[in-house]
Formats: structure tokens, sequence, C-alpha cells
């Protein structure tokens, strides 16, 4: 069994080293990169203070397990780890193992007066599972115990599922029968179903296996209140849908317990592949073609130029620069692009969509580079994420945000946005490095999501400024082109006071009165969302 990392991403048995010519590149464009050291475990363990909760048969109280669940990876909880700087903790964990017990838990917690905190994957990365300081005890409710697949209607494809279960976990007991979820979030390895409801996830491939939303047909929630029951129907008229309050609900109505799911069987065939485009205008033309020509791929991610430049420097391969070297031989310079698509179905779906992407990208200057591109990054889709634990050792810190937006205000924000966090980053004499790509595309718009490297220095508050400074400029920045504040991190702590000019007061007192109906003495995770 492989020990999470208590202060990164990932497991501690993988690591994915930066290539020396990526570091270069890195200290070329940021400055000098200075290693610095973290907080040691131990240190850490020994700032938690004693839990203020009675004790409890079903709590766990020491203090590793309390810091192993307080904070998740969002660049304030990397700061405040790296650095051993926790403001707060819970002050006690419970490991439910089935819906009686998150029913005896939620009793609990009103009885003492403490505050609930639903925790999945403890993946978010805007601070939805941490601790806020009220001064009333903080329960978290770890969903990792409820991590089976129950029931399979094979005749409906519908599964009925505990919603603890990691993604890794959940594909691997659905594919041994033949089906598959098709959720495949980067954080795919840990991020859990009840996780992807209660945040509105989206999936890599959701273009082919659709939305959270979408596979999300029913389920069983804990609230305060007692429980709510959603039956899954293929459709209904029965008035608003009550599915669609849980979903984004961040833990604020109740528990997720159990969800029926969508599930398809497994696809026959799938691959990924690349084409890159001699500038950015000829790339998003041909990309918004394929989709509103209603093109089946599975995925499409294409990159700016400065994402495109920087993929090809990180990853560090011979034949990546002698195909380089022949792509400007051939005249596609620094403006060019990278678009990276999938195609799933049967063998004869995936070459007949192949052929007409190939196509259409050709009718835009495009120059297909067939499997490798896309082998790499299929290789590497649920590892990248261990590069942000290695390049914060080398002295490089690493964020991302992301939007959605009209296909009109698409190329204006793919400026606008980096070139904020730029501006940023230049008034306190930073350099960064902000770049994007579009990951998930709709008919009517895309979404842009946005990764910014810069070098932390040794003074986290300073870094914590700093950050703050590059965030706010850039969520501005979105929301004035017409963006979400977010397409599918969430609110939590980080986006709350943005959501008002989003949702307006009305919309915002709606979502209140439902998290009171099921909730009256505002027990779950306070703070989050609203
Ligand atoms: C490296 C990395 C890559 C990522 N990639 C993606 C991506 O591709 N797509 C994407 O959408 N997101 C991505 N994320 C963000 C994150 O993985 C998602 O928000 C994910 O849905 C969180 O799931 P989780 O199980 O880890 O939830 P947690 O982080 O544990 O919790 C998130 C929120 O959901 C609530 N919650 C969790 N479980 C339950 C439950 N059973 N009942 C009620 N509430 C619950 C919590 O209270 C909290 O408010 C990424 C994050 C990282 C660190």
């Amino acid at each position: 069994m492989t020990m999470k990392r208590w202060n990164g991403w990932g497991n501690e048995e993988t690591d994915y080293p930066v290539p020396p010519a990526a570091l270069e590149y890195l200290a070329a464009h940021l400055g000098a990169l200075e290693p610095r050291f973290d907080a040691r475990l131990q240190d850490v363990i020994g700032t938690v203070p004693v839990s203020r909760l009675p004790a409890h048969p079903a709590l766990e109280t020491d203090p590793e397990t309390r810091l192993r669940h307080a904070l998740g990876q969002s660049l304030p909880d990397w700061v405040a780890l790296r650095f051993g700087r926790i403001k707060a903790f819970p002050d006690a964990v419970a490991r439910p193992t089935s819906a009686e017990d998150v029913r005896d838990l939620l009793a609990f917690a009103r009885d003492v007066g403490a505050r609930v905190i639903p925790y999945g994957g403890g993946t978010s990365v805007v601070g939805h599972i941490n601790a806020t300081a009220d001064g009333a005890p903080v329960l978290t409710v770890s969903l990792e115990y409820l991590d089976q697949v129950l029931e399979l209607d094979d005749t409906s494809r519908l599964a009925t599922v505990e919603a603890g279960v990691a993604g890794s976990h959940l594909e691997r007991q659905l594919q041994a029968r033949g089906y598959t979820l098709g959720h495949f979030p980067q954080s795919f390895e840990y991020s859990t179903l009840g996780g992807w409801i209660a945040t509105r996830s989206r999936g890599q491939q959701s273009y082919h296996y659709g939305p959270i939303e979408e596979m999300f047909a029913g389920g069983h929630l804990e609230t305060p209140r007692g429980p709510l029951h959603l039956p899954a129907f293929p459709a209904s008229a029965a008035g608003p849908d009550l599915r669609e309050l849980v979903l984004g609900s961040e833990g604020r109505l109740g528990v997720i317990v159990q969800a029926r799911v969508r599930v398809r069987t497994r696809p026959e065939a799938e691959e990924f592949q690349g084409i890159f485009f001699p500038t950015w205008e000829k790339s998003v033309g041909a990309t918004r073609a394929m989709v509103q020509s209603d093109l089946p791929v599975s995925m499409l991610r294409l990159s700016s130029p400065l994402e495109t430049e920087i993929t090809l420097a990180l990853a560090g391969k011979r034949w990546i620069e002698w195909a380089d070297r022949g792509l400007r031989l051939v005249g596609f310079g620094r403006e060019r692009c990278l678009l990276i698509f999938g195609v799933t179905g049967t063998a004869g779906q995936v070459r007949r969509t192949r052929g007409s992407v190939v196509a259409l990208g050709r009718r835009f200057d495009g120059m297909p580079v067939g499997t490798r591109v896309g082998q790499m990054w299929q290789k590497n889709r649920f590892l990248s994420p261990y590069l942000r634990n290695t390049l914060w050792e080398h002295g490089v810190a690493v964020d991302t945000l992301e939007t959605a937006l009209p296909w009109s205000r698409v190329t204006a924000a793919v400026e606008a946005v980096p070139r904020a966090i730029v501006q940023a980053a230049e008034a306190h004499g930073e350099r960064v490095l902000a770049f994007v790509h579009l990951s998930h595309l709709y008919r009517d718009g895309a979404s842009l999501y946005t990764t910014y490297m810069f070098r932390r220095g040794a003074d986290p508050d300073e870094l914590l400024a700093h950050w703050r400074e590059m965030k706010h400029a850039a969520s501005l920045v979105l929301q004035a082109h017409g963006g979400t504040i977010t397409h599918q991190h969430g609110v939590g702590l980080d986006h709350a006071s943005y959501l008002p000019a989003e949702k307006g007061r009305l919309g915002l007192d709606v979502l209140r009165a439902a998290f009171k109906a099921c909730d009256p003495d505002g027990l779950m995770n306070p703070g989050k969302l609203l």
C-alpha cells in the first residue's frame, strides 16, 4: 500500500523528475532558482493543538490524522503545509462505513455544536475542506471506507456506487465488468465520486462521456435534517430537479453517501493524436469548427503558443527537439499551437473520426503529427501533477485557474488573462510564466485553463501576498470578459468573494434558503461557497 504525501501531490513512491534542460528554460524565464527546505512532518505534527471534541468511539483525534485531513491542494494550502504554518486543524476525523454511521455523526455534531466537513479525496484546489476558525470544533467526515460499487443494472446501465470511491478504484471495479464511467479528471487517482458531484467536476474526456451532471442520475444524502433520497429517472418533468442543488453543493447540504451513475460499455478503441497549427487564429478556428460541426471526438485540448513552447521544453525528449526543428523549418515558428485530440469508440468510428479531424485541420493549415505527441500526453495525463512537487523543490511554485466563456470572447481572454498575471507579478518586480489552453469545448464556448509558474521566495507571507495579487487580477479580468469564476474547480474559500457578481443577491438567497432547509443549525462546511 503506497502512502499519500502529506505536503504535496500523490503518493510517496512516484516522482516526476524535471529534465535539466527544462530547469534551464525556467531559470532563463523566471530568474535564478533556489531550492528551499520544507517543514518536517514531525515538526508540523507538533503544532496540532489538543482536540476540543469530547471522546467518541468513531472519532480519531491523533495529530497526524488531523494534519493529513487539514488541507487540500490549493496554493495557500501548499504554502501552509510546506512552511509548516497551518492555521486551523479539524478536531477529529471520522471514517463512517454506512449511511447510519453518517447519520449518527451528524447527530453527534449537532449535540456538541461541531461543524462538519465532508472529505472525499482532499484534492480541492480552492480551499473546500479547510477548517475555518469560527470558534466551533470541527469534525471532518472522510468517506474513504465507502468505496464500493454496490449494484450494477446491466439492462439500464446504471450503477449504485458509494460516494467515497476514488476515480482509479471506481474504474477498476467497473472495467472488470466491462463498463466505464468515463470521468477522468487529472486528479483521478485520488478524487472521489462524491467530490466530483459536490464540486461539478469535469473529466478530461467530458466531450465524449459528458460532464458529471449527466452521469449523476440520483443518489442518497444524509443531511442534518435527515436523509434526502433522489430517485434515478431517465428524465422527469416533476418540477425543478433537486440533483441540480446537490451538484456543486460543496458539502453545504449534507453528505452524499451513495450515487446512481450512468455507465457505458468500455470502448473498443481509443487514440490521441496531435496537430500543429501555424497560428492561434488558425488553431482556434479549426477547433471551433470541429465542435460546431459535431465531429465525434472524445477530447480536444488546444494550447496557446507559449503553452506549446513550454510543453515541448519541459518534455526534455530528444525526438521532440528534432520534431521542433522540423516544424520551424516548414515555417511553424513562435506562433505555433498544438492541438491534441482524442477519438473513442469502435475501431471504425475511431478511423472515420480521425480522418475527418485531420481533413478539417488541414483546411486551417494544420499539420497532423500522428500519435506520438498524443501518446506522450496520455502517458502523463495523471502523472503530470507530480511535476508540481519537483518544481516546488527546485524553487518554482505552480498554480492554475480556469473559466468558461463564449467563443466570441475566447481570443481576447486568451491574451488578457495571462497578461493580467504577468502585470501583477511585474508590479512587485517578479517574473512569471503564464500560459493557457482550451480544455473543455462546447458549441457556444470553451473553458480556458491558465497555468502560471513563478519563483517561490523564502517568506510565506510575501509569497501569498504576491499570489493573491496575481489571482485577483486574473479573476477580475476573466469575469470582465464574460467568464465564470470557475468552470470546474468550484468555489470553496478562494472564489467565494467573486460569486455575488455571478449569481446576484436573490440567487445567493435562494441557495442560502436551500442549505438552511437541510441544515438549519449551519453545521455543514461553513464559509465555503457562500
Ligand atoms: C492535480 C489536480 C488535478 C485536478 N484536475 C481536475 C480536473 O481535471 N477536473 C476537475 O474538475 N477538477 C480537478 N481538480 C480539482 C479536484 O480534483 C476536484 O474539485 C474534485 O472534484 C474534488 O474531489 P475530492 O473527492 O478530492 O473532494 P474534496 O477535495 O475532498 O472535497 C471537495 C468538496 O466536495 C465536498 N465533498 C466531497 N465529498 C463529498 C461527499 N461525499 N458529500 C458531500 N460533499 C462532499 C467537500 O466538502 C468539499 O467541499 C484537480 C485537482 C488537483 C490537485
